[in-house]
């Protein structure tokens, strides 16, 4: 296998990484599982102090990693800006609230002293994704760190840099050796580490396939999992919408990180009656888009990650003209060097055609225009996924209402969905289970023990 960094924006490979032996990752597990054995016994103030200074180091060295970011997986770099912002707040929140939200919790309506007791499990195993690489490790490692859990991350192979910077910045920062892991090594060795006796949960962000792997895994060897999949989340807009507001957010919705995103709205479901005016509009928006280097700022549309997943997207995108969808934009690649894909619309997309129930991983958007709001949510629910949705009307009552009857982890009115320290994120259906961030995130790898005092 090969862990390398390849620049999208040319194709040109950066730097190559020797990923460790098996003896070297079995070792790696016993020196976290040593680490925990320390980790566990500090107090929330020392866990907060290099946590924030995590946080804080971020924020101070935000250029240098944003570049970082850039150059492995092809972001816009304000975006790569926003992401490492966004870890340090994400870092800063759990410093400051994992004692409170690990406070013991007395037993409610019970005629005796029993609490809730909250304490770490031992060594968890995470599994990244690229997309998002400072963001998707922090979201897992900052919580568990917390909590007196400690880590092996095992990053996506394309994304080195990004996988060793943070794995260096957390021991830059104190925090003890073992504590947080970077593991270079091939997929199949997560079987290695998620089977070992030491270890105590994994945690995957990833495809339905490489989810599904890691859960038969989990499952095997009665380990807690976290899944975090793929979605194709749903944007309903009813006739009462902000017309003009709703396409700018249909844009950004759908190519925030040039379309690769888990929640990115990829089903634009729109009701006749404000059908044409929306798809006139969108089109205009879509078709404004920049392509270029994502280094430059200026730039609206960069490359997707890798010259493998334009290809990818490509292959889906044809099987749906071929089986009888409209191109109303795009609907290929352009004629330059790197991973680069044109801004495209489908419309006349239909339940038979084999992409219908397939995540589009970049700037590829599928129109679907329904009778009314009840179309609009049984059209929403026909997904094997159910990540994340948003609707757009301008009253919310009738917003709430869609909201409820949508199949999903999360649904937002009138914005795309997105992601903040402090609200739950988390799918149902193939788009996972469990949730990160907000309270929640930090109780799905500690044992909440009944403590009965009579
Ligand atoms: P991926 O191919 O599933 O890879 C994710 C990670 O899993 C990588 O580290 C990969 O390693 C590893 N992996 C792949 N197959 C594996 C296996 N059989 N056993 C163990 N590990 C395995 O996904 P991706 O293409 O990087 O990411 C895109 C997907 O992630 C999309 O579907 C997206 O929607 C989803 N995603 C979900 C969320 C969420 O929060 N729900 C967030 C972001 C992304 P290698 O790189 O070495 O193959």
């Amino acid at each position: 296998m090969t862990i390398m960094s390849v620049n999208p924006a040319t194709n040109e490979t950066i730097e190559t990484y020797t990923p460790l032996t098996k003896d070297e990752t079995i070792a790696a597990i016993e020196k976290a599982d040593n680490a925990y054995r320390e980790w566990k016994r500090t107090s929330f103030e020392e866990r907060r102090k290099v946590v924030s200074a995590y946080a804080e180091q971020l924020r101070e060295r935000t250029d240098e990693f944003a570049r970082m970011i850039t150059l492995d997986m092809g972001k816009r770099i304000s975006e790569s800006v926003e992401e490492i912002e966004f870890c340090a707040e994400i870092a800063e929140f759990y410093a400051t609230n994992a004692e409170r939200f690990l406070a013991d919790q007395p037993m409610e309506n019970v005629d005796a002293d029993a609490r809730i007791h909250f304490e770490p499990l031992g060594v968890l195993m995470g599994v990244m994704p690229w997309n998002f690489p400072f963001y998707q490790v922090t979201r897992f490692a900052a919580p568990n760190i917390m909590a007196g859990n400690t880590v092996m991350v095992k990053h996506a192979s394309n994304v080195p840099r990004c996988a060793e910077a943070i794995a260096e910045l957390f021991s830059d920062v104190g925090l003890p050796d073992g504590v947080y892991t970077n593991l270079f090594i091939p997929s199949e060795f997560v079987e290695v580490i998620v089977s070992d006796s030491r270890v105590q949960g994994v945690s995957l962000t990833g495809s339905e396939r490489a989810g599904a792997a890691v859960a038969a895994l989990a499952g095997k060897n009665l380990k807690r999992s976290v899944l975090e999949l793929g979605g194709n989340d749903p944007f309903i807009v009813l006739e009462d919408a902000d017309m003009e507001r709703t396409v700018e957010l249909a844009v950004q919705g759908r190519m925030v990180n040039a379309g690769q995103s888990c929640v990115a709205a990829k089903r634009f479901i729109v009701v006749e009656a404000v059908a044409d005016e929306f798809l006139e509009r969108f089109k205009e928006a879509m078709s404004a888009l920049e392509m270029g280097d994502p280094m430059d700022e200026s730039t609206t549309l960069s490359p997707l990650s890798t010259e493998d997943a334009a290809v990818k997207l490509q292959e889906q995108v044809q099987a749906s003209i071929d089986a009888g969808a409209t191109v109303l934009l795009g609907g290929d690649r352009p004629d330059r060097d790197g991973a680069y894909f044109n801004p495209t619309i489908l419309t006349d997309v239909t339940p038979d055609m084999p992409t219908f129930d397939q995540e589009l991983f970049g700037p590829v958007a599928t129109v679907y225009v329904v009778k009314d709001e009840q179309a609009a949510v049984e059209l929403a629910n026909q997904s094997s996924y159910g990540l994340g949705g948003s609707v757009y009307t301008r009253d919310k009552e009738r917003g709430r209402r869609v909201a409820e009857q949508i199949e999903t982890g999360m649904v937002f009115l009138n914005q795309p969905t997105n992601s903040q320290a402090e609200l739950p994120f988390g799918g149902i259906k193939n788009s996972g289970y469990g949730r990160e961030l907000s309270h929640l995130g930090i109780l799905e790898f500690v044992n909440k023990k009944l403590i009965h005092l009579g």
